[in-house]
């Protein structure tokens, strides 16, 4: 029986989180919690002889995810009409590029299970307009809000170089994880402000020519993303053992059914009537700006990972844990500033404040512990102040109430019994209460040794140095052969 090869692109769209819309003053807001139509303009609700201008920190927003792309970028940027209409975009048109977009020719990086790594081409980023807001009410009509409409959005297109589910999530979760370290969008997908659609086909292995495709839309998480394609993937392979033709069209995903569906049939470029926009000027972008964004692009993920492998000895796991969001990188990286040994940092965040922010439901730029805290309570270990044991519980009060670590193993007066005489005296003592069990010891019942330890911790509230109490009952019960 015949193979076929999966074939698909991925259609990305993400809004800018600028300030102001992307071609009037108006506020990007929370299109869940700012009320219906509050930031509306005439520009932005397509009132007839209104001017739009162009907001260019948008378009840094959208150079910096060029250049993250690794993209060439045109110098001369032409925005078009793209014509349509539909109640949730007043104007009749969306102000888009066409023909010349602002970035094309890149390629992502991305990172496949097993640890391989893999570069997939991106054909094009281009800067639009987000359209207003449709809420269908049950048989009672739709409500619309404006809020969203001319909000900024970027279109990122990949080449159909992605081969099955598991590269369309790999591909989609590194490109939100960039654009969240580009901090130019939030990486929201159950709010829409990043919206991914695969475009999916299928083609006899071997075969040069690409297949019929089909776009899912209204995904909004990456186990949607995931389940759509693998299961688009499932269908279109049915139709075509059995000789059957794949239709050209739009599929919406049922969550509960978990199929895609019919939505409509596939539009043309040609009907949308494309033109260049004629109330806006071309936009250069010269390099100098290019240079300047470049220069200002933080560290990326993928050289983070290499990075903290190479020069801070991590494993891939942990570098890859470590770096997942932007700001949990910067508070590790704070921390073996401060002095922290790279492995043993990265190990009490992973083992030991994640669960804290979890439990907490905190975000790490948020929590009351610093980088140099931790720093600090490490040491207080180092220099057998305080046990590893007690140090876990030192970190959960640093979290809850944010006090120094000295401060709060003073108070608790958790600092270890590590002076020699001082233990010696109190291993004394437990020897001599439990004379009855030396007897034993001495008649060779040599596993007591690790009561005898208990016992001391138990004297000491476990404040004992646990070494030193060990190497301590052994001498002293040595000392009675
Ligand atoms: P449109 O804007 O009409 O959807 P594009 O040419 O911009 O068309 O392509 C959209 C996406 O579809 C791109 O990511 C592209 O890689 C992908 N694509 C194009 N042809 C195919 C195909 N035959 N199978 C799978 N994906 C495809
Ligand atoms: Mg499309
Ligand atoms: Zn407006």
């Amino acid at each position: 029986m015949n193979r076929f090869e999966a074939v698909i692109g991925l259609e990305v769209h993400a809004e800018l989180m600028t300030n102001a819309k992307m071609f009037c003053g108006c506020r990007v807001v929370d299109s869940v919690e700012a009320p219906p139509n509050s930031a509306v303009c005439p520009i932005c609700l397509g009132m007839p002889g209104m001017l739009p201008a162009i907001n260019r920190r948008a378009v840094e927003f959208a150079l910096r995810v060029a250049l993250a792309l690794n993209c060439e970028i045109q110098a001369e940027n032409v925005f078009a009409r793209k014509n349509y209409f539909y109640p949730d975009l007043p104007k009749g048109y969306q102000i888009s590029q066409y023909e010349l977009p602002l970035a094309r020719h890149g390629w992502l990086e991305i990172s496949l299970p097993g640890g391989a790594k893999r570069r997939v081409g991106i054909r094009r980023v281009h800067i639009e307009e987000d359209t207003g807001k449709l809420t269908h009410l049950d048989g009672e009509g739709s409500l619309v809000d404006y809020n969203r409409s001319g909000v900024p959005l970027l279109e990122i297109v990949s080449e159909p170089e992605l081969h099955s589910a598991e590269e369309v999530y790999a591909y989609a979760v590194r490109l939100r994880q960039i654009l969240r370290y580009l901090q130019v969008n939030s990486g929201d997908l159950e709010k829409g402000v990043l919206r991914v659609e695969p475009n999916i086909s299928l083609r006899p292995q071997g075969s040069s020519e690409f297949g019929t495709r089909t776009e899912v839309k209204n995904l909004n998480s990456f186990r949607a993303l995931a389940a759509a394609t693998e299961y688009e993937l499932q269908r279109q392979e049915a139709i075509l053992r059995q000789g059957g033709e794949v239709a050209q069209e739009t599929r919406g995903w049922h969550e509960g059914r978990r199929e895609t569906f019919s939505q409509r049939s596939k539009e043309e470029a040609e009907d949308y009537r494309y033109f260049p926009e004629p109330d806006l000027p071309p936009l250069f972008v010269d390099k100098a700006w290019i240079d300047r964004v470049r220069q200002e692009l933080p560290e990326l993920p993928a050289a983070k990972v290499d990075r903290y492998q190479e020069d801070l000895d991590l494993s891939h796991y942990d570098a890859s844990v470590l770096t997942e969001d932007r700001p949990i990188a910067e508070w590790f990286e704070a921390a073996v500033k401060a002095g922290g040994e790279p492995k043993r940092v990265a190990n009490w965040i992973i083992n030991n404040l994640f669960a804290l922010i979890n439990e907490s439901q905190q975000e790490i730029t948020s929590i009351r512990v610093t980088p140099e805290g931790l720093v600090s309570l490490l040491k207080l270990v180092d220099e057998e102040t305080i046990s590893h044991n007690s140090a876990k519980d030192v970190l959960v009060e640093m979290f809850k109430t944010g006090k120094a670590p000295d401060a709060i193993v003073g108070e608790r007066g958790l600092a270890q019994i590590s002076d020699e005489q001082a233990l010696e005296h109190i291993v004394s003592k437990v020897l001599a209460l439990n004379a009855q069990q030396v007897q034993a010891y001495l008649e060779g019942k040599e596993q007591l040794q690790g009561w005898f330890v208990g016992q001391v911790m138990r004297e000491t509230r476990g404040k004992a140095n646990p070494e030193l109490a060990n190497e301590l009952v052994t001498k002293l019960l040595e000392r009675r052969r």
